[in-house]
């Protein structure tokens, strides 16, 4: 068995800015991957790309309490520092930053960033503190790590425009990279949140990934209806049972302006609880 080399856990940001810092007066590139933890094949697939790109890779590690509204899952967020340790060492993943809530939020903090109209529709509306807490995070964590580039899934596809907005915005130095999700063998996009999942849900859970693959499908044959799609898309979840569905939403690609037909690249985006647990996922069709 070979012994794999455990990433550092840098605690404080004050020490994560200056390895940073240092890095890139040595002329290294370096990349940074934003997490909460609970990882799986998801962030690996982040850090993989990091690691071809940059010489220093830095995962964040922290669940970030702004962006959970009172009534949402918070405290039981799934949390294991060692285990993610392991698995980012396997990567070659060479630091960790697991700052506490206080490290980020001491007393007396009050800023929030607003990033606008990207932030309003589907997870803005249904989540109306989540977009402002996720910015503020990531603006956070990009001025402790002021990276090159910094790796974000594609599975969280409004959150990517939020971020990318972010960026763009306030001419951050860093540069926004979009990974392609990473799914189970059955099409299930991998998420923290699958393990809250039942057995039974676990399941049916599958629907709304073949719903995304049959609305493909059906565009790839030449159906360019919206309301033929979404109705298509729902009969898949209907027929698996158990599935509160959120939203369907058909935007034009990169953007969140919804269409009502398709006529260039599109991203379905849905949401769903299944069971108790609430899924998101989206595919580019067209
Ligand atoms: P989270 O820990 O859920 O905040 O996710 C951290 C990062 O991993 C975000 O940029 C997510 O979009 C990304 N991510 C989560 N799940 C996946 C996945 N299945 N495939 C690719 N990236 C993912």
């Amino acid at each position: 068995m070979t012994s794999v080399a455990l990433p550092t856990i840098v605690r404080t940001g004050e020490e994560i800015r200056k390895r940073v810092r240092d890095a890139q007066r040595s002329g290294q590139r370096v990349g940074v991957i934003p997490t909460m933890g609970a990882l799986h094949r998801g962030h690996l697939s982040l850090v993989d790309a990091a690691r071809e790109e940059c010489d220093l890779v830095i995962a964040t590690v922290f669940v970030n309490p702004t962006q959970f509204a009172p009534h949402e899952d918070f405290d039981r967020y799934p949390r294991d520092l060692d285990r993610d340790a392991a698995l980012l060492g396997e990567r070659q993943c060479d630091l960790v930053f697991a700052p506490s809530v206080d490290e980020m939020y001491p007393k007396g903090f009050e800023t929030s960033v607003d990033v606008g109209s990207v932030a309003d529709p589907l997870e803005g509306e249904r989540r109306p503190t989540h977009f402002a807490g996720v910015a503020t995070v990531v603006l956070k964590l990009l001025n402790l790590v002021p990276a090159d580039f910094a790796y974000f899934g594609r599975k969280d596809y409004q959150q990517t425009l939020v971020v990318g907005q972010m960026i763009r915005d306030l001419n951050l130095p860093t540069q926004l990279r979009v990974c392609a999700t990473v799914r189970e063998a059955d099409g299930l996009a991998m998420s923290s949140r699958n393990a809250y999942l039942s057995p039974d849900d676990r399941q049916r859970a599958v629907a709304l990934s073949q719903s995304l693959a049959l609305a493909s499908q059906m565009v790839d044959m030449g159906e360019r209806d919206v309301v033929r799609l979404r109705a298509a898309m729902m009969n898949v979840l209907d027929q698996a049972g158990g599935i509160d569905l959120d939203y369907i939403s058909f935007v034009r690609s990169g953007t969140m302006d919804p269409v009502d037909s398709i006529a260039s690249t599109t991203v379905v985006l849905i949401a769903a609880r299944v069971g108790k647990t609430r899924l998101i996922d989206n595919r580019e069709i067209g």
